[in-house]
């Protein structure tokens, strides 16, 4: 494991996003279903039609988490770095340079590629396990608190996929 931080401007994102969006904080679970059949439709394209195409969510009241599955195409540490911890946050820059002065909420979310982050609208921690469908992939954790810094280093999934816990 080793820290890292994210890039640009990160540590005021976080808490526009949660501030700005938190009336309409539901969303969340519709981004990141929406993410995992991103991910299962492109692994059918890649690899057609074996091996399985699901996606699970759990909800564990004991633990206070919910957890959402699945079985897609999964991402290598690279991929982690530049889709979830890079592109993400550019995405939350340009958002709130265009947005500042709006008052309105709902449907601009998914245009900037915030929807992952959407997650922090409810959880206070988020971990992402990942195993690319490519042969040789190792799994790869990634996890942040809503802060500007992030963990990431040896995940523990077995199968191809990525599972998210909030
Ligand atoms: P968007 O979906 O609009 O691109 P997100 O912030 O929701 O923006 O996700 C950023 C990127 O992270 C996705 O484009 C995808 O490459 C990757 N990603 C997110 N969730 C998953 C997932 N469950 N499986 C594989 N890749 C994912």
């Amino acid at each position: 494991m080793r820290q890292n931080n994210l890039s640009i401007h990160s540590e005021n994102i976080l808490p526009i996003i949660k501030k700005w969006l938190y009336s309409d904080k539901d969303i969340f679970i519709r981004e990141l279903v929406s993410n995992a059949c991103d991910a299962l439709n492109k692994v059918h394209i890649i690899m057609g039609d074996g091996g399985e195409f699901k996606i699970s969510i759990k909800i564990d009241k004991e633990c206070k988490t919910i957890s959402i599955s699945d079985t897609g195409i999964g991402m290598n540490e690279e991929e982690v770095e530049k889709y979830i911890a890079q592109i993400a946050f550019s995405g939350a820059k340009e958002f709130v340079e265009k947005y500042k002065s709006q008052t309105e909420k709902d449907p601009i979310i998914g245009h900037f590629g915030l929807g992952f982050y959407s997650a922090y609208m409810v959880a206070s921690k988020v971990e992402l396990d990942t195993l690319s469908y490519a042969p040789q992939s190792e799994p790869v954790f990634w996890s942040c608190d809503g802060s500007s810094s992030y963990t990431i280093g040896a995940g523990h999934r077995e199968g191809r996929g990525t599972k998210i816990t909030l």
